[in-house]
């Protein structure tokens, strides 16, 4: 029998987790909300034929955020013929808010009770039978991580999913219950039998999708009930009905609960004592991400990487292909095509990849542990201050993986204002693809001290903050942040499958990128590189790139890389970040073939000073980011009008970051140029959008709006 069944639950309560587990799949799981932000599908494993689709997290259905909307949408629509409702046991009361919600809807469900190694471990107890007999569905006892009890629930919704009829079950009493069948009276007809009870409820929460479904005149009788019963009752239907569903929830889960009389602090509350503590937070995060850059950066990752780069590719690979290229008898210029361009750009690529994966691995130790969530929590302290949320901080976080992804956390905020300002702003984060370029200039300018990585990191942070304060106040309001609903789970030993899931999900894209765009990019910049604009072969120096690069390159002297590489380089940039890298390498190879082969760090210091190497960073750190987060940005934003201000506000931050450190360098190097001025005044022009008050809140503007 084909059928469909759909995970639901609030965000965290491990429903990615038990879909992996169900479906034999590898969906990428985190120990935070927000990481699974489109809906997934797999095939259940006891029974190939039932699909299984893993929703977002959410806490109601009432369509405030993007998730709310997926995962209503395709209830609502009967895209599913049951559902499992995946429930934190050790979360009762606001997780069986949500099942309400599921069983007033009259679907089939049954509830995953997970979490329950924790209530075990804790010495605690839950009553199944008797929370199921009051919620009058089946309750399956289960572990995701530890994989137990999922016979038994598979088995279930199965039986359920065969049933095919939805009966809504009532929780309300008296009064309301009275008025919701009132206008279920009023609706029937218009809306089908099977969700009639939930329209009903609907109706009285004035939710704004109602007034799609039914035709005004019905909807007005319907309102009027509605308004007698506020006025009855001494508040607004939606507030009736939220603290209807707290009043059923409370005595659902009355005696359900047991804590082990043992008491005492958890071992996850004495480690909160610590981390999450007032003053040590802040340092222990950033001692944390020191030693994740340092080890993935300088020792361990840096090694292997030095490795590939030298002894796989530059001893053997280069001179082997070429050899056995020209052995063949292939042309010249499609050995230099074949060696100096693709292999060369992508071998610079690939060469990086030992160090993303210990970054990636550590990251995942981070994320599955469940640090993760408490540096978002942490972080809220602080972005609160700048109008932001603490669920910023998760496509920040995400963002240092890709930016794509990250954008695409971002559409976890509810605050319609914080969510796009966070989608312009997480490709400040130094993403995989940059960790690169960080890595050459640490090495060749820096000795590979492992402060530029940090510091990068942290200006990233100080970029995001600043553009919140400044892109608030320039589409002239105050939104308010909205409030932190984030669960810190407990901390578990790290699951090895879910860490390896996950840092070789985050890998494969990098090797994904690097495989298509930058073999395409690598190729096109060693034709511009080769050719001059008469398509004859010619030398780096006189190519098309060159034209380019310096036509350019007065614009960006003022940042101390006037060198047209460094501007071929960013422009390069654009297409994927890592691309820089590449770029350098066929830049400086062309060269490198007459001076015995010494290593690309060398030219580096030839075309650009420490200084001017750090700003050159920055710059490309910050400027817009590669067209792929440029897409996603799109998607997020909604209009392309939106994208070209992001990406414009992007560079122009770039370009007055990098003229500042640029310039107040050389002036505390005792070598002030001219161009000290600008860059004071720039910096004082930021300040004023930063500090400046921009008068009336949005929110506000009275009379003629209303
Ligand atoms: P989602 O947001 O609902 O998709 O939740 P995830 O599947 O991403 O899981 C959130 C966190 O809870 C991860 O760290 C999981 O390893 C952890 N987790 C999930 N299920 C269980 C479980 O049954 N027991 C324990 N101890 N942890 C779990
Ligand atoms: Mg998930």
């Amino acid at each position: 029998m084909k059928k469909n069944i759909a995970l639901i639950g609030n965000p965290n309560s491990g429903k990615t987790t038990l879909f992996n587990a169900l479906t034999g799949g590898s969906q990428r799981v985190g120990n935070w909300p927000g990481v699974t932000v489109e809906k997934k599908e797999g095939k259940l494993r006891q029974a190939r034929d039932v699909t299984v689709t893993d929703l977002p997290g959410v806490y109601s259905l009432s369509p405030y955020s993007p998730e709310e909307e997926v995962s209503r949408r395709f209830l609502v629509e009967g895209s599913a013929d049951a559902v499992i409702n995946v429930v934190d046991a050790t979360n009762l009361e606001r997780n069986l808010i949500l099942t309400l919600q599921l069983l007033e809807m009259g679907i089939p469900v049954t509830v995953a009770l997970n979490m329950s190694d924790v209530v075990e471990r804790r010495g605690d107890t839950v009553d199944e039978k008797k929370l199921s007999e009051r919620l009058g569905c089946p309750v399956i006892r289960v572990s995701a991580l530890k994989r137990e009890g999922l016979e038994n629930l598979a088995a279930t919704v199965l039986e359920q999913a065969s049933y095919g009829t939805r009966i809504p079950k009532k929780f309300f009493k008296c009064e309301l219950s009275k008025a919701i069948s009132e206008i279920s009276g009023m609706l029937e007809g218009h809306i089908g039998d099977d969700l009639l009870y939930w329209y009903s409820i609907k109706v009285m929460e004035h939710d704004p999708h109602v007034p799609e479904a039914l035709p005004s005149p019905v909807l007005e009788r319907a309102l009027e009930t509605v308004r007698r019963t506020e006025d009855s009752l001494g508040d607004d239907g939606e507030a009736i009905i939220a603290s209807a569903r707290y009043e059923v929830v409370d005595s659902l889960v009355r005696g359900i609960y047991q804590k082990s009389e043992k008491g005492g602090k958890s071992v996850t509350d004495r480690i909160d004592e610590v981390v999450t503590n007032r003053w040590l937070a802040i340092p222990i995060f950033a001692a944390v991400m020191f030693l994740v850059y340092y080890l993935s950066i300088t020792s361990v990752g840096g090694y292997m990487t030095d490795w590939v780069n030298e002894t796989v590719f530059e001893e053997n690979v280069l001179p082997r292909t070429a050899d056995w290229l020209a052995g063949m008898g292939v042309e010249d210029w499609l050995v230099s095509l074949i060696v100096n361009g693709i292999i060369t750009g992508v071998g610079a690529v690939l060469g990086f990849l030992p160090q993303l994966l210990v970054l990636f691995l550590l990251l995942a130790l981070l994320e599955d542990s469940g640090y993760m969530a408490r540096i978002a929590f942490v972080m809220d302290r602080i972005l609160r201050r700048f109008g932001l949320s603490g669920k910023s901080f998760i496509p920040i976080i995400v963002g240092t993986g890709c930016a794509v992804p990250g954008i695409m956390a971002s559409r976890t905020i509810e605050d319609e204002r914080d969510r796009k300002i966070t989608a312009m702003t997480t490709s400040f984060m130094p993403c995989s693809a940059k960790l690169p370029v960080i890595a050459l200039i640490s090495g060749a300018l820096f000795g590979g001290s492992a402060w530029i990585a940090v510091s990068v990191y942290f200006i990233g942070v100080f970029s995001i903050l600043v553009s919140g304060v400044i892109l608030k106040k320039i589409r002239g309001a105050f939104g308010k942040a909205s409030p932190f609903v984030m669960e810190l789970p407990d901390y578990h030993v790290p699951s090895a499958r879910n860490v390896v899931l996950s840092m070789g999900d985050r890998s494969w894209h990098f090797v994904k990128k690097a495989g298509t765009i930058i073999v395409l990019a690598s190729g096109l910049i060693w034709l511009l590189t080769s050719y001059d604009w008469s398509l004859n072969p010619v030398g780096a120096e006189s190519s098309m790139l060159a034209s380019i690069g310096n036509a350019l390159s007065p614009a960006f002297s003022p940042l101390g890389w006037g060198d047209w590489r460094a501007v071929v380089g960013t422009l390069s940039g654009l297409v994927a970040k890592e691309n820089i890298l590449s770029t350098f390498g066929i830049l400086f190879g062309m060269e490198a073939v007459a001076e015995d082969g010494a290593e690309i760090w060398t030219y580096m210091a030839t075309i650009m000073s420490p200084l001017a190497g750090f700003s050159f960073l920055l710059f490309n750190m910050l400027c817009a980011p590669c067209f792929a987060a440029i897409g996603a940005m799109r998607r997020e934003l909604g209009s392309w009008k939106e994208t070209a201000l992001a990406v414009g506000y992007q560079c122009a931050f770039a370009y007055v970051v990098a003229l500042a450190v640029y310039q107040f360098g050389l002036a505390i190097q005792g070598t002030p140029s001219f161009w000290l001025i600008p860059a004071a005044l720039l910096v004082i022009g930021t300040g004023y959008l930063f500090f400046r008050n921009p008068g009336e809140p949005e929110d506000e503007v009275p009379a003629e709006a209303a």
